[in-house]
């Protein structure tokens, strides 16, 4: 196992009801913001119950955060936060939500007389103070309801970037699995995907003896296999969307990837397909990692038996035949979910990888993966074989 530093400081307010002690977690003078998106969150009441556990505050609202947050829209959110001096964020919503509050934390406490997109391009680390948030998640996915990261697109420039920094990590998450029963089936999917998606790009690795951390892992993917079709045919069962919401958050909080080489080449490759074509961010992860997986058979090659066996429990035919199913497993998986996973499927013919592979070498990933050396011919062929 290797050395690692795990600080996980968000509080997690887990179950039906949990917005009861939302009040408690903000100062009692704090001038808040509430940031949400396109409105789901109107219709479905939760903002509603915001506002009622808020009674009595100073509370404002911005709304409009797009699926793929745009640099466009959060900047406005930057200048209501500045003039109205506020000092706490209340993010309502999915990841794109929380992802944008980050980047408005953050951005508002930037030096005004630089350009706050300058913390995509340092991926972060030039942020050393943000406004302090919290969050109330209504789409188990990303994981941004606790952890350090946010992804962040610029439509002028068809860019979609990362950053990461310990001063945006929400305070707290209110995690009530009942706000996602309003869910779409393509939403359900998509949150299934990406978790799972995450958990294979921390556990699918060059192998290390970190035994717990494996099996976390293969728990969370078991429990996403299991309950993921489930949510779909029973959009209102509690229990199952109790899983699922824990499964996500646990998938990137910090636990799984602690003293593992960690890969996260398919989520790159999927955000240049997000910004070029506006694919949903997990429509991308399902089309790259099966090709990825495919790609890097040979480095990941022990890790691919393990998760054949442990998760698929594919025990039959020789190493290669194994891993083939283990693939096979995984992009059936996808599909059941009703998340296909060619390009072509999504009218794609392959004829932008050149653009693609061009933004890629733009944003610095030339040498991706968990050994640094998935280069742009690797990410080309990846591409390619996922037409
Ligand atoms: P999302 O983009 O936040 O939301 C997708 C759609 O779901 C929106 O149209 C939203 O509608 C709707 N929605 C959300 N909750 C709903 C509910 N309870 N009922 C009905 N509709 C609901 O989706 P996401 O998958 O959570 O986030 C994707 C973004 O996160 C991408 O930009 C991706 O790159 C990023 N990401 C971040 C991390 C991280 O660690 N920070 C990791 C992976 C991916 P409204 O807009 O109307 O609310
Ligand atoms: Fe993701």
């Amino acid at each position: 196992m290797n050395n690692f530093n795990l600080h996980t400081p968000t509080r997690i307010l887990f179950g039906k009801g949990a917005i009861a002690d939302l009040r408690e977690q903000i100062p009692a003078d704090a001038r808040v913001l509430i940031t949400y998106g396109g409105g789901s969150v109107k219709k479905n009441g939760v903002l509603d119950q915001v506002y009622d556990a808020l009674t009595g505050m100073e509370v404002h609202e911005f709304s409009g955060i797009e699926p793929n947050p745009t640099y466009e829209t959060l900047m406005k959110a930057v200048d209501q936060v500045r003039q109205q001096k506020i000092d706490f964020l209340l993010a309502v919503g999915g990841g794109s939500v929380l992802d944008g509050t980050k980047f408005i934390a953050a951005a508002a406490r930037y030096p005004e007389n630089v350009d706050p997109w300058q913390i995509l391009e340092n991926s972060g680390s030039e942020i050393h103070s943000a406004i302090a948030l919290g969050s109330v998640l209504t789409l188990p996915a990303t994981g941004s309801e606790s952890n350090q990261g946010a992804v962040i697109s610029r439509r002028t420039t068809g860019d979609k970037q990362a950053f990461k920094s310990p001063y945006v990590q929400p305070r707290f998450a209110v995690l009530d699995p009942v706000y996602t029963y309003t869910l779409p089936p393509r939403q359900v999917a998509n949150g299934v995907v990406d978790a799972f998606v995450h958990t294979v790009e921390q556990y699918l690795t060059w192998p290390v003896n970190a035994k717990i951390q494996d099996r976390f892992a293969e728990g969370i993917l078991q429990t996403l296999v299991e309950e993921g079709p489930r949510a779909l045919d029973e959009p209102e069962n509690y229990d199952v969307r109790a899983n699922l919401m824990w499964g996500a958050t646990m998938a990137l909080n910090g636990l799984i990837g602690a003293g593992v080489p960690q890969d996260w080449a398919t989520h790159m490759l999927g955000h240049e397909l997000t910004a070029m074509h506006g694919l949903d961010h997990a429509q991308t992860l399902a089309v790259v990692l099966p090709s990825l997986l495919n790609e890097k058979r040979d480095s990941k090659h022990a890790k691919l038996l393990q998760y054949a066996e442990r998760v698929w429990n594919i025990r039959e035919g020789s190493d290669e035949q194994r891993i083939d199913a283990a693939i096979a497993a995984t992009r059936d998986f996808f599909e059941r979910m009703g998340v296909p996973t060619r390009m072509r499927d999504y009218d794609l013919d392959g004829s932008s990888i050149p653009a693609l592979l061009a933004k890629l070498e733009e944003h610095g990933m030339t040498g991706l993966g968990e050994h640094g050396d998935i280069t742009l011919d690797v990410s080309r062929r990846i591409y390619e074989a996922a037409r």
